[in-house]
């Protein structure tokens, strides 16, 4: 039996525990140990699709999220404001459902003006598919309450310690055990490390952080929570553009989730909150109730898994979560740490695969968070930073959107996004020009076959035919679930 011991139960700590013991079973022994007093993040509350492979390893359902906890359904992000006056929508792609591995079917949509969305979900909707949830979604969920019921479902399976982890003891570049306030020295095979901004062992041991400041500044965040009495509950997350950041609004069963992100370096902790509470005024007539302001540093470290320490969640870095990335990257994590030790033998060989796969997962949302900030706005300090310092990869897939047209070669395969996602947010950020996407066609040796399956994509595209007409009141079906 291989000894784990996972620092931290947020929302890390307790879906490394949850994966971990679903799979290896009765051949680990997981303790997972919690500083009562520090608590957890308690934001991150807009998850992608990706969660469901956490659920279903956990034999959770959709429905029982909604049904015991405060779950609504997403469906995509709308983007307000970002070019100012305009909105657009990123929903969610379902992989198999269309298999055009090198073009969009926007190749046909764009230059026939009838571009309308994504594949799946192209607008920002207070409805839902009603299809018992068969269909590609994320979930909005409540995050305290959530860490409550996973701490539930696994007091069973693992040992929970209040305890604060005081001294990291670290020999040859691997941990060798680590003292515990009450408990005393305790060793493991095995070290997670999911202590939040706190990154408690990973910062013990020899592996560089990289700084994404220069591209990404928002390094400041100040959630507030707003009980909120829905007549129809948006299926979405909204991120919305400010003259110096932008603001998250996610619907929970019975309130908004909501933050104010800026950038310290253009932006004074009293003018956000100044700003945050004209906004909430306007918004929903309740000032700002807070204290408290979230600071980070943006970037994440080259190596998360360094000898017999894997840092998963915060502990191992943190990008702006306009794509709603964190708990996504965390899965992300614990899976490929699974995957590449299923045997469960050695739990030190594949560091190398895990750290190249890690490193580019953030790399690949680095440039697609920068990617939303190409909207050459110049109306403030911060807008003029955001325009004057794109990165190499935006400016470059911003000539070839204007001057040619995005294909499938233009983006990285390890990226967990389709093709059709830097699309949506390329035309909502009006990067396409439908002259030159004629042109770029022209330039294909089998134009009209390309441009024939593109026409079908389009046309039996999945939204037009399967969800259209199927799309129910959001709020109906979950309070029919919800108990
Ligand atoms: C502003 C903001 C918005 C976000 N929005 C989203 C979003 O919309 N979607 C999304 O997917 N993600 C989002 N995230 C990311 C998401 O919040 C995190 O990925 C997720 O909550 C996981 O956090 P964590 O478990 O790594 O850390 P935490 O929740 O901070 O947990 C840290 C744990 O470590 C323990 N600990 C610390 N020190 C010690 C010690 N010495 N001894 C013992 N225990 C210790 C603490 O008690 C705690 O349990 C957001 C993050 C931020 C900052």
């Amino acid at each position: 039996m291989k000894k784990f011991v996972i620092i931290g139960s947020g929302t890390a700590g307790l879906i490394a525990a949850g994966m971990i013991k679903s799979y290896w079973g009765d051949k680990v022994q997981v303790t997972l140990y919690y500083d009562a007093n520090k608590k957890n993040i308690s934001v991150g509350e807009s998850t992608t699709p990706l969660i469901h492979s956490f659920l279903v390893a956990m034999g959770i359902t959709t429905k029982e999220l909604i049904r015991d906890l405060s779950a609504t359904i997403k469906l995509g992000i709308n983007f307000k404001n970002w070019i100012p006056e305009t909105e657009y929508f990123h929903g969610f792609t379902e992989a198999d459902i269309f298999h055009q591995p090198d073009y969009s079917s926007a190749l046909y949509s764009i230059p026939n003006d009838c571009y309308d969305g994504g594949v799946l979900f192209n607008e920002a909707t207070t409805t839902i598919p009603n299809e018992d949830f068969n269909y590609e979604h994320g979930l909005h969920i409540d995050t305290q309450e959530f860490s409550n019921y996973m701490f539930e479902r696994l007091k069973n399976k693992i040992e929970f310690v209040d305890d604060v982890a005081e001294k990291i003891n670290v020999k040859d570049n691997r941990i060798e055990s680590i003292d515990f306030r009450d408990s005393g020295n305790i060793t493991a095979d095995f070290y997670i490390d999911c202590s939040g901004f706190n990154s408690l062992l990973i910062k013990n041991l020899k592996t560089q952080w990289i700084d994404i400041t220069e591209h990404l500044p928002i390094d400041r965040a100040i959630p507030q929570q707003i009980p909120y009495d829905f007549d129809e509950v948006p299926s979405y997350t909204l991120a919305e553009a400010t003259d110096n950041g932008w603001i998250w609004q996610i619907p929970i069963r019975n309130r908004y989730g909501t933050g104010y992100l800026y950038s310290s370096k253009f932006t004074t902790d009293e003018e956000a909150r100044e700003k945050y509470n004209s906004w909430l005024l306007e918004k929903f007539g309740t000032g700002l109730k807070t204290d408290r302001i979230i600071q980070y540093k943006p970037g994440y470290y080259d190596q998360a898994w360094v000898g017999n320490c894997l840092a998963i969640g915060l502990s191992s870095g943190f990008v702006e979560p306009l794509e709603s990335t964190g708990i996504h990257i965390i899965i992300q994590q614990i899976h490929d740490f699974i995957n590449l030790n299923s045997r469960l033998n050695f739990l030190n060989l594949d560091r190398k695969v895990f750290n190249q796969r890690n490193l580019k997962t953030y790399e690949v949302i680095v440039d697609f968070i920068c990617l939303h900030y190409n909207t050459n706005r110049s109306d403030s300090d911060f807008w003029r930073y955001m325009t004057d310092n794109k990165k190499e990869w935006v400016d470059d897939i911003d000539e070839k959107c204007r001057k040619e047209f995005l294909d499938s070669f233009s983006i990285t395969e390890q990226s967990f996004w389709h093709l059709d996602s830097y699309i949506q947010v390329a035309k909502g950020l009006q990067m396409f020009d439908k002259k030159s996407v004629g042109a770029y066609l022209d330039m294909q040796s089998n134009k009209e076959e390309i441009l024939k399956i593109m026409k079908e994509y389009h046309e039996s595209n999945a939204q037009s035919k399967r969800f259209k007409n199927k799309k129910m009141s959001h709020k109906q079906i979950i309070d029919s679930i919800h108990k």
